[in-house]
């Protein structure tokens, strides 16, 4: 099995409703679909959903990504994963494209041995049960959408917090109020607040049950984040302070996280992921699969990552939920859970892909 071709599809979708966290607000999502071809004519997906806050990446620079690596990988064999991946490596390059590529020549790999992607991972388990995250709103607006979301049957609910520590407090009260005490509260402020901010709002919101906080300082704050750790009464989750495997290992270190959220877009794909959540795992450290704004390609590859690894117990999966069209008509929810596509590799054939609404944007062979 050789690669023969790659082609890169814009996607623009709008989202349900406009969507706030502490970094900025978006309403619609533009991302790229990456298409493999290998001469034997199986054909791979990924998905690179760029982010200049987070990821350092955009459109631009992550097209450039995808231009430059698919001309590397014609004629390269996907089962080789030692062999292709210092290929996806290199200054400057967007990470999500990279993770798009990597994601696709995984697909690739799980389909020529005729196995859905989670069991070629580890085969851990069969479903993993996602929260649904509430953007950064009005306490009444985010109480009302939090007491829907339980109606529906979610069970954990990540509110977005890092406006404000009354703003936040009250935030957060509200949604324990609309939902009741069985429903699991996570919060996220994105690095929003500063060390005495955040110990006073932990304090106050450590009243309301509230399961894990996440990024509360600046991703490069580590040793505010540790003294943070030391004194909060809430689990501390990194974030933006983790990309790759040697980010976990310093966090580790400087003993600054009490779980890791991994994303395939952070890390440039599912391999990197992988090696993030063993590195956790020697240090008794859980792991949260994460997303970025991807349609349904990247967050069922995050399904079958969570799905493949023990160490990986907590899910956000919820972006492709959102919004208002599918990348990929695929049944991959089963409230509260998220649930891999039995059919090898991702799981999904190129009927379900909703090309409508892709543009071609690139075409290499
Ligand atoms: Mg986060």
């Amino acid at each position: 099995m050789y690669v023969s071709k790659v082609e890169v599809f814009k996607a623009r979708i709008k989202l349900r409703r406009p969507f706030r966290i502490a970094l900025g607000e978006h309403t619609v999502v533009e991302d790229y679909i990456v298409r493999i071809e290998t001469k034997d004519g199986l054909v791979g997906y990924g998905e690179a959903s760029p982010s200049k806050a987070i990821l350092g990446d955009d459109l631009t620079s992550a097209l450039e990504t995808l231009k430059l690596l698919a001309k590397r990988l014609i004629g390269i064999d996907p089962t080789g994963y030692e062999r292709w991946r210092d290929l996806l490596r290199g200054k400057d390059l967007s990470s999500s494209a990279r993770a798009a590529l990597d994601i696709a020549l995984s697909d690739l790999i799980a389909k020529h041995y005729g196995v859905p992607l989670y069991k070629l991972l580890g085969d851990a388990k069969t479903k993993i049960e996602t929260d649904y995250t509430i953007g950064i709103k009005s306490p009444e607006e985010a109480s009302k959408e939090a007491a829907e979301l339980a109606r529906k049957g979610f069970r954990i609910i990540k509110v977005k917090l890092g406006e404000g520590k009354e703003a936040d407090i009250q935030r957060v009260r509200s949604v324990r109020e609309a939902v009741g005490p069985k429903v699991r509260i996570r919060v996220d402020a994105n690095q929003g607040w500063d060390f005495e901010t955040a110990r006073e709002i932990i304090r106050e919101i450590a009243k309301y049950d509230i399961e894990l906080v996440e990024q509360p300082l600046k991703h490069y704050d580590l040793k505010g984040l540790a003294k943070l750790k030391r004194l909060s009464p809430i689990p501390i989750m990194l974030d933006e302070s983790v990309h790759t495997a040697e980010d976990a290992i310093y966090a580790i270190r400087m003993d600054a996280a009490d779980v890791i959220n991994i994303k395939l877009m952070k890390s440039g794909g599912l391999w990197e992921a992988v090696r993030i959540a063993h590195v956790a795992e020697a240090a008794d450290i859980p792991c949260m699969v994460g997303c970025m704004s991807e349609a349904e390609v990247g967050i069922i590859a995050g399904i079958h990552f969570a799905c493949g690894l023990s160490n990986v117990v907590f899910a956000d999966l919820d972006a492709d939920l959102m919004m208002t069209e599918h990348v990929v008509s695929a049944n991959t929810l089963d409230v509260p859970y998220r649930v891999p596509p039995s059919e090898p590799g991702l799981g999904f054939n190129e009927d379900q892909v909703n090309y409508d609404i892709l543009e071609k944007v690139l075409e290499v062979k």
